[in-house]
């Protein structure tokens, strides 16, 4: 065990989220003794497997545009770029968390002499898990990840015929950002289902049922973004699927199931019969909630869409020992609403109101309790095709509650197509620490 007196807040991973609750003036920016300031003898301590963060929504560029993996969408995170300086919270970056255990987490690097780091709470926001190059491989660096993203948007470049599986918002971004930068490039999206945009995600959510689902997407959304990317000249097939191959495929001039470059033009069979002639497979599957610490303790505290049960306060629903004082939130956890960086950093406010009143609570010995989130299961989305330059730059809808869902005027579309707001990134950053 470490050597310091102070008691631990631990945070599992520096998405967005993470960075929020770490700025969370409630949690390290408030003025010792605020309601909202987390008692002096604790400290936040967030662990990162990766030595830099990453604006996951302007990746849809970078993996197209060469150049635009240096325009700022990531930062390194050291304990100067994170905190300010002589903040008493730190950061132990690259750093992973192999396993929880009752009170403590192990790490696979040593801090304060010890690979078991020891918590008061613990906060997973370990976020999902998704082939890279739409998220980085577990314990990239910010070198790895920038020379990835260069390789891909060469062999995007330089590819004739490129096949995107998948149209949720991300499949249809790409193809919006290759047909907007490479317009004479044939680019086919195949999607299983009968409108771009619609997953196995998108169901109301029932007041009170397990797990999470998607606010819908309303309807002509998807439709408008099918006829801008067929008016721009991509073929869209919808309720199509690739056939994979089953086994080991042994005549070369078959496709073996590879994505990526495939090095020559391939034909790839869909399932109504059609072939797509591609010599570039961009594989968008969608992602799946990286629950794997939690489900090792307690298979009952994930959902079976894999998030980790939580209840109104942000705690994992279970009874083991180990996951005890423990919290979760964003992409890995089961709270309503989209899977989107916007919500997590509104639950990271909220989860950290909590996680400050249920500790003084505790140490009042008080019953621990904090206002219960609701989630906000807002239809709002916005999908850009490009820059937002040009006749058909994408569509989207705003929730206005009470107001009703409406169309998103154009200039908000290009507001975000602009760059998807890598311009704010870098306010998660509240060291006095240069991030990039
Ligand atoms: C291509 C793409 C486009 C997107 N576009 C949009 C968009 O336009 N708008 C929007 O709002 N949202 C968008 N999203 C979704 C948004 O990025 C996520 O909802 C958000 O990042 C969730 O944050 P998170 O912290 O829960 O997870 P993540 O951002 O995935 O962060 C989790 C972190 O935990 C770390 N970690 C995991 N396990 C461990 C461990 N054992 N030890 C240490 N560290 C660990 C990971 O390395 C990672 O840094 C997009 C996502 C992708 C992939």
């Amino acid at each position: 065990m470490t050597t310091s007196t102070q008691k631990n807040v631990v945070i599992i991973g520096g998405g967005s989220p993470a960075l929020s609750i770490t700025d969370a003036s409630l949690i390290c920016r408030a003025r010792a003794g605020q309601p909202s300031a987390l008692p002096a003898a604790y400290r936040v301590v967030l662990v990162e497997q990766n030595d830099f963060a990453i604006h996951l929504p302007a990746l849809v560029r970078a993996v197209v545009l060469p150049g635009s993996e240096n325009d700022k969408l990531t930062g390194r995170l050291t304990q100067g770029t994170v905190f300010p300086k002589g903040s008493r919270h730190r950061l132990i970056c690259p750093a992973k968390v192999l396993a929880l255990r009752e009170g403590s987490v192990l790490l696979d690097t040593e801090f304060e002499g010890s690979c078991e780091l020891p918590f008061e709470r613990l906060v997973i926001a370990t976020g999902a898990t998704q082939a890279p190059p739409l998220r980085p491989a577990p314990g990239s660096t910010l070198e790895d990840y920038r020379e990835l993203l260069r390789a891909v948007q060469a062999d995007m470049g330089a590819a004739e015929s490129i096949l995107i599986v998948g149209g949720g918002a991300v499949g249809v971004e790409v193809a919006g950002e290759l047909s907007h930068h490479y317009p004479g490039k044939k680019v086919t999206l195949v999607h299983s289902r009968p409108r771009l945009l619609l997953t196995s995600d998108s169901a109301p959510r029932k007041p009170g049922a397990e797990g999470f689902a998607y606010a819908p997407t309303p309807e002509w959304v998807g439709e408008s973004l099918g006829e801008q990317l067929v008016a721009r000249g991509v073929n869209v097939a919808l309720g199509e699927r690739v056939v994979f191959p089953t086994g080991t495929v042994t005549n070369k001039d078959e496709w073996d199931g590879r994505t990526g470059k495939l090095g020559r033009t391939q034909a790839i069979p869909l399932t109504s019969g059609d072939i797509v002639e591609a010599d570039y497979i961009f594989a968008s599957p969608g992602n799946a909630p990286n629950s794997a610490l939690v489900a090792t303790v307690d298979p009952k505290a994930t959902s079976s869409g894999g998030h980790v049960l939580v209840d109104g306060e942000f705690r994992v629903q279970s009874d083991k020992p180990a996951l005890a004082r423990v919290y979760a939130l964003g992409d890995v956890a089961s709270n309503a609403g989209r899977k989107t960086a916007g919500l997590a950093n509104y639950e990271a406010y909220y989860a950290s109101r909590a996680i400050v009143a249920h500790v003084k609570a505790h140490e009042a010995d008080r019953e621990e309790k904090a206002p219960v989130y609701t989630a906000p299961d807002l239809r709002s989305i916005v999908v850009p095709l490009g820059d937002g330059t040009g006749e058909n730059i994408g569509a989207g809808v705003l929730d206005l509650r009470w107001l009703g869902v409406w169309a998103a005027p154009r200039w908000i579309i290009r507001w975000f197509a602009k760059d998807y707001f890598v311009r704010h990134f870098h306010t998660l950053f509240k060291g006095s620490d240069e991030y990039r």
